[in-house]
């Protein structure tokens, strides 16, 4: 079969799912679950890839909530990424149950490719993308090494077939004072909440001398325990980006130093810790994003150029990115002053607009499938992707 007929094929196989993806979608949408937890989305999905023909492995890489649903036989192996964790408060402000309906719909619609032209199609489930980076686990546990492409496509208000995300490293602060009755026995007292302003107050000077694009932030968890007592305690989540990990690692010295600052000053000893699920940064194979934006072009909707000002987020597709050619394209599914982690954000995620995002970025998806298993195309994917 030539490949325009296979690609039609598949277009009407996500035609013929659109029910189903829709009410996927609507469902994990209306059950909105955090990272790792995410029992009913997981389940739901692996149900409709049983069901559709998928071998299902539950629970990979000690994530309960991951799954490895596998279509086919041997290589290539091309895999197509579901995230379906909500955020707190504002549930899928990030539009993560179109991710999911649309991995699955691509693979389902990439079975009669697979059957003319071999290789297997993969749904890889990862969850807690948002708050944990689930797949910075699932690739420790080595299951990138037997997946030759990678593709998954996030919502958002403009089609872009590359982006740029920025490396992240999370870093949890305790400062360790002494309590004292603050206004009889102040002096007897060694702040820790005064350790922390410190650091913050640090911190905003360093932003004025950093680069453009890197981002420093962070909140409270713990500001000590009622006004009339000297705060004994305290704690910070921070959360450190920039664009390549040689700055990132600079960045990181500068910010600690702050901290380290703060607690000389205050007399508040200082603990801390750099969590080891640090985000990469994404690293876009240009062959594969051609080839999708093609397909993507080809369903009607016009393709833009990234633009730096669309805003540096950080994803833990970037940690795949760095070890599996892969892509991490966008689709429009809302108007510009529409941002993502927003509740408007949220309901666009289950609007028409939000249906027809799920539905294109399905079809383009097994487009792309029917593209990379051409004669050849895999040696240019991993030429690129070694030579970048
Ligand atoms: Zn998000
Ligand atoms: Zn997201």
């Amino acid at each position: 079969m030539e490949i325009e007929e296979l690609k039609a094929e598949a277009k009407d196989h996500v035609e013929l799912q659109r029910h189903q993806l829709i009410q996927l979608s609507l469902n994990i949408h209306d059950n909105p679950e955090l990272g790792f937890e995410e029992e009913k989305a997981s389940a739901w999905l692996t149900g409709y890839l049983e069901d559709s023909g998928f071998n299902i492995e539950q629970g990979i890489a000690n994530l309960a909530t991951a799954f490895r649903a596998t279509y086919g036989r041997g290589n290539p192996r091309i895999a197509l990424l579901a995230e379906y964790d909500a955020l707190p408060k504002i549930g899928h402000g990030c539009g993560h149950n179109i991710i999911a309906a649309s991995a699955v719909g691509g693979a389902v619609a990439s079975k009669l490719i697979i059957d003319q032209l071999g290789g297997s199609v993969i749904v890889l489930g990862t969850p807690g993308e948002e708050i944990f980076g689930g797949k910075i686990d699932i690739v420790k546990a080595g299951a990138f090494k037997e997946i030759d492409v990678a593709m998954i496509v996030h919502p958002n208000t403009l089609n872009m077939v590359t982006v740029q995300t920025l490396a992240c490293s999370p870093l949890e602060v305790e400062f360790f004072g002494r309590p004292a009755h603050a206004a009889a026995q102040p002096y007897e007292g060694i702040n820790a909440l005064d350790a922390m302003i410190l650091a913050f107050t640090s911190i905003n000077s360093l932003r004025q001398h950093i680069k453009a694009e890197a981002r420093i932030h962070g909140i409270i968890t713990d500001g000590g325990e009622a006004p009339n007592i000297v705060p004994a305690h305290t704690a910070a989540v921070f959360l450190i980006r920039a664009l390549d990990d040689d700055y990132l690692t600079q960045l990181k010295g500068k910010v600690l130093n702050c901290f380290k600052g703060a607690s000389l000053a205050s007399g508040a000893r200082l603990e801390y810790r750099w969590r080891d699920r640090a985000y990469a940064p994404m690293k876009n194979s240009t062959t594969v994003a051609g080839l999708f934006k093609h397909n993507l072009e080809s369903l009607g909707r016009h393709v833009e150029d990234y633009d730096p000002r669309f805003g540096f987020g950080s994803t833990d597709m970037g940690n795949v990115s760095q070890v599996t050619p892969s892509i991490h394209p966008t689709i429009a599914i809302a108007p510009p002053e529409v941002f993502i982690h927003t509740l408007d954000f949220a309901s666009a995620a289950v609007s028409e607009a939000g249906h027809e995002g799920l539905m294109d970025a399905a079809k383009a998806m097994s487009m792309t499938v029917a593209d990379i298993l051409q004669p050849g195309m895999l040696g240019t994917i991993k030429q690129e992707f070694k030579s970048g």
